[in-house]
């Protein structure tokens, strides 16, 4: 495997922390160009002490200025840039193999999006950027000659577990459907009279994996597993109807591919992002992540059901936005990260994140999956008018 130079986009977040880990044990395989995190500069500046990448990027230039400080008082060497086309900057900069794009929600598009036009390699953790716009993503990255991998766990599966000449034909492999898994979340079997009165702090604490705050709100709600129906329709160009869901709260199969020949298979491990990470970065070679072997002796039981949709309503919604297309899933994701910030900050109840999606899509919205920038108006317009109908929510 030839050294790989890569930028970490999101490296102050869950998944940031977690590549580098993995990064840090193959000081032979890895080089840091860039890292990009956002607000958490002290954070940050522990990563470019210890990773002393040329470039750093930060929200705005208060936290440039704070940055460039704590880097020059130990010394180190990291130029600080901020602002969004710093993020586009590093992750088309030549130097640069590989991007790790791990901002959390739309704001990750334009940088992954600039990674797909250099033909990098795309280590994708941002599942907004195929919610959003992933006709046009994948029909970049394959224009431009950049490979897109997965690292959302359960896409990694699939991918692990599809044939390894699989080029987005299931019919020509025998592929009956694609089977994701999902944890079912906090809420599995609270009882839905409940449902109103959930807080913030119950709808974080997932039972399996350790997030970062917004996909684990999106976790609870299922809203996560939706949007993972259509990171896969584009990912692996499933048709919907070939797209499986099924709850398995243990979160050790992490989705599995079905055959006709009526063999399933899976992908199992602990449920931990190492895995994923480490194995794209280390493709087309196996490397260590850090993950723990999995202990079949301490493992009770695997069980599996199917979900519900009356408790899990958004899960629906993204079926539905799936199956519309054009802007329709850029509109499901740009209202619900407005209903899961407004829930998150105590505006809105858990059970309204539902009633703000719907709302957004059931107004009228012109097809602007053509293009990046008629994309992102249309983002910007659905997050005024979730805004809204959450303030009028809150009114009661
Ligand atoms: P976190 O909230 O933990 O981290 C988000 C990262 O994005 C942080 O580095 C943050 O910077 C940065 N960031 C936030 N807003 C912006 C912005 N407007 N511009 C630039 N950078 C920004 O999220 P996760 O790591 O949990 O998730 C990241 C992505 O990976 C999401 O799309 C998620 O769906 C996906 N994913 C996550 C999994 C997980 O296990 N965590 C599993 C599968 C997919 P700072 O903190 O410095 O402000
Ligand atoms: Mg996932």
């Amino acid at each position: 495997m030839t050294r790989q130079v890569l930028t970490i986009l999101g490296s102050t977040g869950s998944i940031g922390v977690s590549t580098l880990d993995v990064v840090s044990r193959h000081p032979d395989k890895f080089e840091i160009f860039a890292l990009a995190g956002h607000r958490q500069v002290g954070r940050l500046a522990e990563q470019c002490i210890q990773f002393a990448p040329k470039f750093a990027v930060v929200a705005d230039a208060g936290c440039a200025a704070e940055l460039a400080g704590r880097l020059q008082n130990a010394n180190c060497r990291t130029e600080v840039l901020y602002g969004a086309q710093a993020l586009i900057d590093v992750a088309s900069a030549a130097e640069v193999d590989g991007v790790m794009c791990a901002i959390v929600g739309a704001a990750g598009l334009p940088s992954a999006m600039a990674a797909a036009q250099n033909g990098k390699t795309i280590y994708l953790a941002n599942k907004e950027t195929l919610v959003v716009s992933g006709a046009l993503f994948m029909e970049t990255a394959a224009a431009n000659g950049a490979t897109v991998l997965p690292v959302d766990s359960e896409h990694n599966a699939v991918f692990q577990v599809l044939p390894r000449d699989y080029a987005g034909n299931l019919d020509a492999h025998g592929i009956q459907s694609i089977i994701l898994t999902a944890s079912g979340g906090p809420f599995l079997n609270t009882d839905l009279a409940a449902f109103d009165s959930i807080t913030p702090a119950q709808a974080v604490k997932h039972p399996n994996w350790s997030m970062g705050q917004k996909i684990s709100v999106d976790s609870a709600s299922m809203m996560n597993k939706g949007l993972e129906l259509i990171e896969a329709h584009w990912l692996f160009n499933c048709p919907p109807e070939k797209l499986e869901v099924v709850i398995h709260p243990q979160s050790v199969v992490h989705s599995m591919v079905r055959y006709l020949d009526g063999s399933v298979l899976s992908q199992m491990g602990n449920p931990d992002m190492r895995t994923p990470i480490a194995y794209c970065l280390g493709l087309p070679e196996r490397i260590a992540s850090g993950v723990g072997a999995l202990d079949f002796g301490k493992l009770s039981a695997l069980t599996f059901q199917t979900p519900d949709f009356k408790r899990f309503p958004c899960l629906q919604l993204a079926y539905e936005a799936m199956r519309s297309g054009g802007s329709a899933p850029c509109v499901l994701n740009a209202a619900n990260e407005i209903a899961v910030a407004a829930f998150l900050n105590g505006q809105i109840k858990f059970t309204d994140i539902a009633k703000v999606v719907a709302y957004c899509l059931e107004q009228d919205f012109a097809d602007g999956s053509g293009s990046i920038e008629s994309l992102l108006a249309q983002d910007a317009e659905t997050r005024t008018r979730a805004q809204a109908f959450a303030a009028r929510l809150s009114q009661g």
